[in-house]
């Protein structure tokens, strides 16, 4: 049988590749696009969203416990866990079904199978209905990444485990320790820490949140103690003895190996791209450690070969994936496209209280030799912020001195991840402190926090 031939297949059907086929496919090549498990990879079906409704869940348990502050009164408050994860399933399977459908509207052939690449051009697909070969110009690598395991902290699905055991869990934590306190450990820790887990979180570097201003960290650190989680930063998991129902940590703090019983451990110490299986070796693609090494324009160096998202390095976020998975077609379609800049991507993490960056943080502006400007505005003085009850939060701006260049902006408190968005925008506009100072916020709401932060870096803020 002749091998089917298409304009363009992407390897992937995460939040990079499904969204660099629709795009493909609107410009009017001819897509395939192959997956081996579910459509809408790990984002829509392990990652941002079905923990974002598992925190939601959170959320409005911790809202309930408040329900007297607000006037109200909650009697018997308490969770079904297994309704919690079915709810965070249930809008996982939706998001997948959404994707199918969008995908069919845009007419992409969808392929359900693993791909490798026997030679430039060729794709060949094993799936249970047996193997398909097809032939493309243009191929695009979105196999993403997997949870990475270090040795001696293996998850094993029992008592430790990765984020896919965290998603489902086959049991309730009661002692936790999370290792690692990125974005993903931090908003397990908060999730479990919520619902009543004695939680612990050892953190290797000096601070939680490691990526995120050092000022950020220290306030989100604080309100993570204040609501029972004990931080163990500059510390190190070096072992974990594992039996049916405990598993002893061996953890070296302050020059000493300590030991701690837990009944679950999530290891959230990092990820690793899926490189491996797909014939990149005999292909030339270069691989740096576990990521597929790309130019600006997520070009491999073998001609018609692209790699984007996950897979092609950090920042391993789902709208850098999807961004690029869009300027990678527009580039095969011969269109105008514009690289991603890495700097201006914000990061969000859903833990409680929210946290949320762009840019560089002070620190970083400092070591790249800007003189620089900084504001910072509490939450406190915010009228929207006080009346949803959530005064504790702080914003940051870091702007270049010289040129009033908006450098970085670091946010921690209620609905920062949605704020962001907003400094985003200034920074893709090259904005400077001026336009934004002139820029005219609603009230009442805590983006008006976003306007004193820029105020205040130049002492001019009104509410503090
Ligand atoms: C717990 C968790 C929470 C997260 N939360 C957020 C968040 O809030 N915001 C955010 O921006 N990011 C978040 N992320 C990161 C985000 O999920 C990833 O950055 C994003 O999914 C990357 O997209 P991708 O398309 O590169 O890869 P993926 O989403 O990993 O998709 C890759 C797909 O390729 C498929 N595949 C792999 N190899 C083959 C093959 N040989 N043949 C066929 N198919 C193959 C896989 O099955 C997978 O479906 C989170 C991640 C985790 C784990």
């Amino acid at each position: 049988m002749a091998a089917k031939n298409f304009d363009m297949i992407v390897i992937g059907a995460g939040p990079g590749g499904y969204v660099a086929a629709i795009r493909g496919a609107q410009l009017g090549l001819n897509v395939a696009v192959i997956e081996r498990e579910n459509l809408g990879g790990i984002c829509l079906n392990w990652g941002c969203i079905p923990t974002k409704a598992l925190l939601r869940s959170s959320e409005v348990f911790h809202l309930m416990h408040r329900a007297k502050e607000f006037g109200l009164s909650a009697d018997g408050i308490g969770y079904d866990l297994d309704a919690v994860v079915k709810r965070s399933r249930g809008v996982a399977k939706q998001m997948e079904g959404g994707v199918k459908h969008l995908l069919k509207k845009n007419k992409v052939t969808v392929i359900m199978g693993e791909a490798t690449i026997p030679a430039k051009g060729k794709v060949s697909v094993k799936s249970e209905a047996g193997n398909e070969e097809l032939t493309a110009k243009n191929i695009i690598l979105a196999t993403g990444a997997r949870a990475r395991n270090l040795p001696g902290l293996e998850a094993d699905g029992e008592r430790v485990w990765s984020y896919r055991h965290a998603l489902v869990p086959p049991h309730q934590p009661k002692k936790l320790l999370v290792i690692g306190s990125g974005a993903i450990g931090i908003e397990f820790a908060s999730f479990y820490n919520t619902l009543g887990a004695d939680t612990t979180v050892v953190e290797v570097m000096d601070r939680v949140l490691p990526v995120e201003d050092a000022e950020i960290s220290a306030f989100a650190k604080k309100q993570f103690e204040k609501q029972g989680m004990k931080i163990m930063e500059k510390s190190v998991v070096k072992q974990l003895d594992r039996t049916k129902t405990k598993v002893t940590a061996h953890i070296e703090t302050g020059g000493k190996v300590i030991k701690e019983e837990f009944d679950t451990v999530i290891s959230a110490v990092g990820i690793v791209g899926n490189v491996e299986g797909l014939g990149l070796e005999g292909l030339g693609v270069k691989i740096d450690r576990t990521h597929v090494v790309t130019d600006e324009f997520c070009r491999t160096g073998v001609d018609g070969i692209y790699a984007i998202g996950d897979i092609a390095g950090a920042p391993w976020l789902a709208h850098k994936a999807s961004h690029e998975g869009v300027m990678v077609a527009e580039v095969i379609a011969g269109k105008h496209a514009h690289p991603v800049k890495p700097e201006s991507i914000a990061g969000c993490t859903y833990c409680y209280p929210q946290v949320a960056s762009v840019g560089y943080t002070e620190a970083k502006a400092k070591e790249l030799g800007y003189d620089v400007k900084v504001g910072k505005f509490p939450f406190i003085g915010n009228g929207k912020a006080v009346a949803l009850g959530e005064p504790e939060g702080l914003v940051k701006t870091v702007f270049d001195a010289k040129t009033g260049e908006l450098l970085g902006a670091h946010m921690v408190g209620a609905e920062v991840t949605e704020l962001i968005q907003g400094y985003v925008v200034g920074r893709q506009l090259e904005t400077t402190e001026e336009d934004l100072m002139n820029t005219v916020f609603p009230h009442p709401t805590l983006s008006e926090m976003m306007h004193e932060s820029v105020l205040a870096a130049y002492g001019k803020a009104i509410h503090i």
